[in-house]
């Protein structure tokens, strides 16, 4: 059996030695049944966060104002939920607690001696790979519409077909999902990404009109957007920024990490310095390889450059280049000011940048007295010249 479900047992254990109930639940109970990798198991518990606080040695309070805490066990963290029910009073309830989550395959709870709890048959809908609410469609997807994502999410991931009336109210909601914040819909957009079958989620965003009330994808057509070939969310941005400027200026609905920003920013003027034919040897200096290696392999499928040699003749230059950065280099500004005898200025970056490119270029050695000796010898401006 996996190893987190077995440590997970010893806090299931613990918690069931001191009076309380708890279980497995959600994700976990669901892969585990589907016989899917495992990565992270969920334990609900009528205990409140301060008594489980109190019965493990390492906890994290990562949100107990919701009722959760990382329990840490050899190192491996446990995220246990006190039964979610609504309001602060009254008897907390594992059927309560499940009858909230959304969908069926979602709400089973499982002993820790692995004996299902499955009040809403989720393994009849995961046995017909159907994607059903727990309750009303209408209502659940109304009091939480980014459950309408998380439907096409699944079904990117497991492969699944959502259930017809949890579709039709899908449709009907579509609208709604204007008003979830855009870091919950760039989480699950990114695991839609991940799962194959990516096609077919893509096409569902379309037909039913939601991609229309996703920010930045709102603004890709529906053909570009179909057509594309994205293996990930950060694919898909990039094959619709480097052709279109607009579309850049969008990104910053998305509210992406400074990372992920650059990604994107980097991909489009590496684009455009192969459309310049900027130098291989100067690409490969400039870019990382993984964004290098990134616009190769879209460009295989979505058309976005002519050639790639050129890409493909920095990446292998890349592990011979002398220098990768400008501190790389064996002289700084410093010296410069020495040499010269006067003040920092803007005359310091102009003389980096050309050492830099001769060092570059291998047409002068990046050694210090040499540098200084060729400094001397063709670089023709004193500072005051600049
Ligand atoms: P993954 O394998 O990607 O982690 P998961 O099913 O564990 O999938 P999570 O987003 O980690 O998905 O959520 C854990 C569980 O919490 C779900 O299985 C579901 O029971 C419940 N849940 C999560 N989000 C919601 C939501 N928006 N509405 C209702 N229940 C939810
Ligand atoms: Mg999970």
């Amino acid at each position: 059996m996996n190893e987190l479900f077995r440590i997970g047992e010893t806090v299931i254990s613990t918690l069931n030695e001191n009076g309380f109930e708890a279980y497995f639940v959600g994700g976990c109970v669901r892969d585990y049944y589907m016989d899917r990798q495992v990565h992270d198991v969920d334990i609900t518990t009528d205990a409140k966060p301060d008594e489980i606080e109190a019965l493990f040695e390492k906890t994290i309070d990562v949100g107990k104002a919701h009722g959760t805490i990382i329990v840490l066990v050899q190192n491996i963290p446990f995220e246990v939920t006190t039964y979610r029910a609504d309001g602060e009073h009254g008897v907390r309830l594992l059927d309560e607690d499940l009858k909230r989550r959304d969908f069926t395959m979602n709400a089973m709870a499982m002993s820790q001696n692995m004996i299902f709890y499955d009040p809403f048959s989720g393994r009849d809908a995961i046995e017909k790979k159907e994607i059903i609410t727990v309750g009303e469609p209408d209502e659940r997807f109304e009091e939480d519409p980014l459950r309408i994502i998380r439907a096409i999410r699944f079904m990117s991931v497991l492969k699944f077909s959502i259930e017809l009336s949890t579709e039709k109210s899908m449709m009907k909601n579509v609208h709604t999902v204007e008003y979830i914040s855009v870091e919950r819909i760039v989480g699950e957009l990114k695991k839609t990404y991940a799962g194959d079958g990516l096609k077919h989620a893509k096409k569902k965003l379309v037909q039913a009109g939601l991609k229309a009330f996703i920010p930045f994808l709102k603004h890709i057509g529906h053909d570009e957007y179909l057509h594309s070939h994205a293996e990930d969310f950060m694919d898909e941005l990039i094959i619709h920024s480097v052709k279109n400027d607009g579309l850049t200026a969008r990104l910053k609905d998305l509210k992406l990490s400074n990372a992920e920003i650059e990604l994107v920013k980097s991909s489009r003027s590496l684009l455009q310095a192969v459309a310049e034919d900027v130098h291989p040897r100067e690409i490969a200096y400039q870019y990382h390889e993984d964004v290098i290696r990134r616009l190769i392999r879209l460009n295989q499928y979505n058309e976005l450059i002519e050639d790639v040699s050129a890409l493909d003749s920095a990446l292998a230059l890349q592990p011979s280049l002398i220098i990768r950065s400008k501190k790389d280099l064996d002289i700084n500004g410093r010296h410069l000011m020495n040499l010269y005898d006067q003040k920092s200025g803007p005359w310091i970056k102009e003389c980096l940048n050309i050492i830099e490119n001769e060092v570059l270029f291998e047409r002068l050695n990046n050694n210090h007295d040499d540098i200084i000796k060729w400094v001397k010898k063709h670089v023709e401006f004193g500072p005051e010249s600049i």
